[in-house]
């Protein structure tokens, strides 16, 4: 949805295509089973959902999400120990629902006049050769094939991405590629810190806690009216 908020103002239109349902609300979908896992925006996805898509932070907010500053009420633990609370909060973390902040970003992206969507439509592979890819071959849930013919594929299907062996049937091989590396991750049910690194000093785990109960660095913060759910 992002991609296509990115692309919308570049392009003559724009066409979404997903593999399962797009729902109106924040109902879950099919193709993000993750959903069920607390998820939460950094400051970096909070800004860049703001530049793609103006307001849609405070439609979020309005919703239902919180707000919660960072580091004021927010506990981080890091393999070098406690990361010191600020009394300035800089940054903000959102915690809300997959399924809301998905049907948000939708809805926002949808009012689009250029962008458009199909559901329960599979990519199944790309067309054209070598030389210049010309769009994807797409499969109805119940089982129509078509072609759908594009300048600009972007592919957003997530870790089942079969972009790379497309590419390497139609003969295109030895592509550079640019990774970008997670460098944090969220323990979806961590109860008892501090958590050792896992994957080593290069990706450190960065457990994040908004409220622990005392004893412990985050007994002071229910003192100061923060919520008491827990990232
Ligand atoms: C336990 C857990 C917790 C997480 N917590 C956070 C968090 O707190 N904050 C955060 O930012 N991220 C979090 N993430 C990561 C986040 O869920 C993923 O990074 C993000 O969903 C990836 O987005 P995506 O759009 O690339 O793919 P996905 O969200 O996986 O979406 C892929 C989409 O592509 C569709 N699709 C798949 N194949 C096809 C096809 N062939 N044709 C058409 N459509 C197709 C699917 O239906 C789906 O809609 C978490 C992940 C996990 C597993």
């Amino acid at each position: 949805m992002l991609a296509a908020a990115a692309v919308a103002d570049l392009v003559g239109s724009v066409e979404i295509i997903d593999a399962h349902e797009l729902p109106e609300g924040p109902e879950p979908r099919t193709g993000v089973p993750q959903a069920v896992h607390i998820h939460l925006l950094q400051t970096g996805g909070i800004e860049a959902i703001e530049e793609l898509l103006p307001g849609s932070i405070d439609l979020l907010l309005a919703a239902g999400a919180h707000r919660i500053p960072v580091t004021t009420n927010v506990l981080v633990y890091a393999p070098e120990g406690w990361y010191r609370r600020w009394t300035r909060a800089t940054h903000s973390l959102i915690t809300a629902s997959r399924d809301l902040t998905d049907s948000v970003v939708r809805a926002q992206v949808l009012k689009h006049a250029r962008v458009s969507a199909r559901s329960h439509t599979k990519a199944v592979g790309l067309l054209g050769s070598r030389d210049r890819i010309t769009g994807v071959r797409v499969r109805k849930s119940y089982g129509t094939e078509s072609e759908l013919r594009a300048e600009l594929i972007v592919d957003a299907s997530g870790r089942a991405s079969r972009t790379p062996q497309w590419l390497t049937g139609l003969g295109i091989n030895g592509l550079k590629e640019a990774a970008s590396t997670q460098v944090s991750c969220t323990p979806a049910a961590s109860t008892a810190l501090p958590c050792p690194p896992v994957t080593g000093p290069s990706s450190p785990c960065r457990p994040i806690r908004a409220c622990l109960d005392p004893p412990g660095p985050g007994a002071s913060c229910r003192s100061k009216g923060a919520a008491g759910t827990s990232a």
